[in-house]
Parts: structure tokens; sequence; C-alpha cells
């Protein structure tokens, strides 16, 4: 069942257009991230969701009712801030019941329901403090306590974490997600980052300039990226992106070599594109189409990121962190026909897989690249 209905939504302020004819649905119980770079209009749409503001065009339906004109409490949603935007004068208790006071909601109501959400939060050692005395975390959780205890069948959060460091954001994103899902609440929730998006989300709408650039799972968008700047945005390491050329016998092949053929048909004006995880690194230079020489390795750890030449142009391969090649080394590469992502270079448009005239994988091919052994 769909509990959020955003219709040819547009809102602009003055000549500038935040948000340009957005659609999208969001099901009942689903986590919905919309991410997307600074100014592309994400807290705009969350904003309108919540009733803080009103779109210039379009309708939005929250369990198929036009909400226009209501606010939050009215249009049955529950919203939480980047800045918490706690009372500083406040006690955590008095924080979170906030909201519950001010709608008239009886004593013994409002008691039980703190205990509900302080246990579900692990807040209730804290109850008594002020926001001054707590740390990030537990601030982040009395917003998120605010919101939970309205009962709102939609919860939307815009860049809950962003104050926190690296670990205790890992921490709770497991910790939403978990409850999010305990208690069956629709969230559309809002981050630039996409690691945040890929672990939490059913669905992510990856956004650009006010408009949907593509709205799928998670796995849709690493898989398929549909345009160029869905690829660049999601992924760990980004993905490598070679321009193509025309080769021999009417095949596409890498720009500035001679081989081997890509796909049938014409490489111009076409990019390639390949997530360093899907390069296969062979250290010995015997497997593999490409030869590369080496020119920077980044250690990581577990793993590491190598990046290495094609013709004129940097590849970064990700290898595991016991099988690094040494700087100078010549490597060969290899990856799956399926792994090769092409866009159209003008449009930014993922285009349809050809078939492969020649199959990427071992045995190894003898290559005359220019520029490469
Ligand atoms: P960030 O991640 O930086 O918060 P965002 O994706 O949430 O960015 P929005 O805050 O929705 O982006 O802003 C989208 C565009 O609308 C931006 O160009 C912004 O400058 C503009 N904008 C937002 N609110 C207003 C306003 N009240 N008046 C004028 N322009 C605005």
């Amino acid at each position: 069942m769909t509990s959020v209905d955003v219709r040819a939504v547009s809102r602009a302020f003055g000549d500038a257009v935040a948000l340009d004819d957005v659609t999208f649905a969001v099901a009942q119980g689903d986590l919905v991230v919309l991410l997307g770079p600074s100014g592309c209009g994400k807290s705009t749409m969350l904003r309108l969701i919540a009733g803080l503001d009103e779109p210039t065009a379009g309708a939005i339906l929250i369990d198929g009712r036009d909400v226009r004109g209501l606010a939050g409490a009215a249009r049955g949603v529950a919203m939480v801030f980047q800045s918490y935007a706690l009372f500083p004068h406040l006690s955590v208790a008095d924080n979170i019941t906030f909201g519950l006071s001010v709608r008239g909601v009886a004593k013994e109501e409002r008691a039980r329901r703190l205990g509900d959400v302080a246990a579900l939060l692990g807040l209730e050692p804290l109850l008594k403090r002020k926001p001054a005395q707590l740390s990030g975390g537990q601030q982040q959780r009395v917003a998120l306590g605010r919101a939970l205890i309205a009962h709102a069948p939609v919860c939307l959060l815009d860049e809950p974490l962003s104050n926190l460091d690296a670990q205790l954001r890992q921490e709770l994103r497991r910790e939403i997600r978990a409850l999010q899902q305990r208690l069956g609440i629709t969230m559309i929730y809002v981050t630039h980052d996409q690691t945040e998006a890929m672990s939490m989300a059913d669905r992510v709408i990856l956004m650009r300039q006010g408009r949907i650039e593509q709205n799928g799972r998670p796995a849709d968008l690493y898989q398929r990226p549909a345009t160029l700047f869905a690829a660049r945005f999601i992924g760990g390491a980004q993905m490598n992106f070679l321009d193509l050329d025309d080769g021999p016998n009417g095949a596409a092949v890498i720009a500035g070599t001679a081989g081997p053929a890509l796909f049938a048909g014409s490489g111009q004006g076409r990019v390639l594109g390949l997530r360093p995880e899907d390069i296969a690194l062979d250290a010995s230079g015997s497997r593999g189409h490409f030869h590369a020489p080496v020119t920077a390795v980044e250690y990581l750890g577990a793993e590491a990121l190598v990046t290495c030449m094609i013709g004129e142009r940097p590849l970064v391969a990700r290898t595991r962190g016991d099988q690094v090649p040494g700087l100078g080394a010549t490597v060969s590469l290899a990856w799956e026909n399926s792994a090769a992502h092409v866009f159209d270079a003008a449009t930014g448009d993922r285009l349809a897989p050809e078939p492969i005239v020649e199959p990427l994988s071992p045995p190894h091919r003898a290559l005359s690249n220019r520029g490469i052994s």
C-alpha cells in the first residue's frame, strides 16, 4: 500500500527552481532515502512532505489524502531535523513529550508512551538530563524519540547523523534501520552519503538539480546505474570511466588502444564504466587482456586500490591487501563482460550492452596497445 505519493511536484523560489516535476511513491513500511549532492532539492522535498512549505505545482498525498494546507501532525508525519532542534532548557523527558503536551495528550498517556520510547532507545538513565549534558549520539536519540512518540505513521529524517563521528554514524544507522523495520514505520530519510543510503534503504531516490536521476533498490543503482551521474555517485570506490573509440572490424575499443574489441559497433561518443572491484588484477602479468604499469597504490588493510595506466588513462583496480603489486610492476587486467557499463558521453544515459565480439576473459591475448607493453 502506498503511504506517500508525490505527484509532479515543483517548488520554485523566485527564478530558482529547487524541485522540477518530481514524482515518486513510498510504500507503507518502507525506508526510502532521498540521496544527492548539496543543493539538489532533498531538504526542500522533505519540508514539502512535512507541511513546512507548499509546492508551487503538483500534489502530495499521504495515505491517499491530498494534504495541501494541513500541518505536520494533521498529515500524520513527524520530522527529525539535522540540528536535532532540542530545547536546551527542557529535560530529555520534557523534550520527548513536548509535542504531546502541546496537543493536550493526557499526563498518564504521555508517561506511558515516554516509558516505551525511552526503553526502545535506551534513554531511561538520561531522562532527567538537559541536552547540553548529552553526547551527540544521545541527542540524536532524543530527537528520534520525539518523532517516534508521536506515533505518526510517516517519519521524516533530514541528515540526522551528519554531526556525528564515523563509528557512531555506523552504529546509529543500524539502530534506526532495525527500529524502523521492527515498528513498521514508513521513513523518508535525506542524506548526501551514498553509504548511508545503500546500507539502510529499501529504495533510493537519487536526485540531481531538482529532478530524479534514478529511483530503485540499492542493488539496481549499483548494478545498473541509469546515467553517468548515478554511476559516479554510487559505489564505495568510484567507478572508472574510459572513453571509447572505433577500433578495427567495426568494434569498439578503449580510446588510445588498438584493442581488444569490447563490443560490436561504434565506440565514439561512448564511455566505458568499470568498478574497481570488478577488475581482476593479476600481479604476475600473465592473465588478462591489458598489460598495464602500476603507478600508485593506496593500501587500506584488507584491500588496496591499485592505479594502472591503460594508454594515457589511469584505471583503478581493487585487490586484496595481501596481494598488492609493487609500484612500476606490470600487471594484467581482465573483467567479465557483464561488469562493463556503457554510457552515451553526450547525454550520460546508459546504453544497452551490445553483443561482445571477443570474450574478455582468459586465456591471455597479446596486445598491441599504444603505450602499453
Ligand atoms: P543540502 O544537502 O546542502 O542541504 P539539499 O539537496 O537539501 O542540499 P535544498 O536545501 O533542498 O537542497 O535546496 C535546493 C535548492 O533550492 C538550492 O539551490 C537552494 O539554494 C534553493 N533553496 C532552498 N530553500 C530556499 C529558499 N527558502 N529560498 C531560496 N532558495 C532556496
